[in-house]
């Protein structure tokens, strides 16, 4: 961040203000612990922060600290509008469009209040008066550590904020495996580790906390599974039905998709999921290499993302997308 950046963000943050967070819709480890991360550095500067959801985040995330403070815009959208017209600040963190919020971009489009955007996604849309956006980091949670330290208030970093950092950074990263992951990213969780924070736990409430039912979902997925080795590439799909065969929550097809790069000799992979609610197949790409599924996601399914993990939708059924996608691999140079 520029000098005069955090200078005008210094003036912004000098007076107690009423302040909204927002991660996207179906956030994510990194989204909601980036968020609470801020909201509890913000009330200890004595802001009056709150975190606003589009919709309901995973169970798995649950523990987070203050996670039961976070407001869901989907369950009482009038009310909530209405904070969010009385917020003096906003700041928007871990996407890169309002469109990311789903049906809360009507009413974001149409505040005030200043915005500041802190993100990792590629090409990031103009509407913050201060954006802090780097596809060089894993995580908007290494970022949100930053972004407190050139505020000059590293001194504030607790046990707390540390945790919901930590938490960010690992499920981002796959666990500090992704090519992502730099020796700051280990520095940074080094020193949140000196804070206080207790690893082998986050990493028990966030990896060990499985149904019985998703690990049957999970088995049925991997049964599931198609190779199409000519295109180094494979796919996984999941109907509605079977996600009610297994008493389906939110949070348990989180991470399926990476068993399809775990294949010899497989770049690149999907999960298609059937949403009956919502009408659309909700799609998931990974790659290994440099093989870019954000461009992918952009040009055939309506997404986005970074180069090795990126989403996109369908508004086709389940079977029809997954022919438009097989054929569209026809189309891909794999030998990159
Ligand atoms: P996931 O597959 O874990 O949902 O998402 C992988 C990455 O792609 C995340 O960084 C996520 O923010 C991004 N992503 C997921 N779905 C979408 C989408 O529909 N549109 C865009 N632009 N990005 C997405
Ligand atoms: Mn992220």
């Amino acid at each position: 961040m520029k000098e005069e950046e955090i200078k005008g963000i210094l003036e912004l943050l000098a007076s107690p203000k009423k302040i909204a967070i927002i991660p996207h819709r179906s956030p994510d480890g990194d989204a909601m612990g980036s968020t609470l991360g801020l909201y509890h550095f913000l009330k200890k500067l004595n802001h009056e922060p709150i975190v606003i959801a589009p919709n309901e985040f995973p169970d798995f995330l649950a523990w987070l600290p203050s996670s039961e403070k976070v407001l869901i815009f989907e369950k009482d959208k009038e009310n909530i509008a209405k904070i969010l017209n009385e917020s003096e600040l906003i700041f928007t963190l871990d996407f890169n469009a309002l469109h990311r919020t789903g049906e809360m971009e009507n009413v974001l489009n149409k505040l005030k209040a200043p915005f500041i955007m802190i993100d990792h996604h590629q090409k990031p849309d103009d509407y913050a008066l201060y954006r802090y956006s780097d596809t060089n980091f894993g995580s908007t949670c290494e970022m949100i550590y930053n972004f407190i330290t050139f505020l000059g208030y590293k001194e504030l970093l607790d046990k707390t904020i540390a945790t919901c950092l930590y938490t960010g950074i690992v499920t981002d990263s796959g666990s500090f495996r992704f090519p992502s992951t730099t020796s700051m990213t280990h520095r940074v969780v080094a020193e949140l580790l000196d804070i206080g924070v207790q690893n082998g736990d986050i990493h028990n409430s966030l990896f060990d906390n499985n149904s019985y039912h998703r690990l049957q979902l999970l088995g049925r997925a991997l049964q599931n599974m198609k190779v199409l080795p000519e295109y180094k590439t494979s796919y996984i799909k999941l109907t509605q039905q079977e996600l009610d065969e297994f008493h389906y929550v939110k949070g348990d097809t989180e991470g399926i998709v990476n068993y399809g790069l775990t294949i010899s000799g497989i770049i690149f992979t999907a999960i298609f999921i059937e949403n009956k609610d919502e009408g659309i197949i909700k799609i998931s790409f990974r790659s290994q290499g440099n093989f870019d599924v954000n461009q992918f996601a952009r040009d055939y399914f309506n997404g986005g993302g970074h180069i090795n993990a990126a989403g996109g939708k369908s508004t086709l059924s389940l079977e029809e997308t997954v022919k438009q996608f097989e054929s569209i691999l026809s189309k891909q140079n794999f030998n990159v």
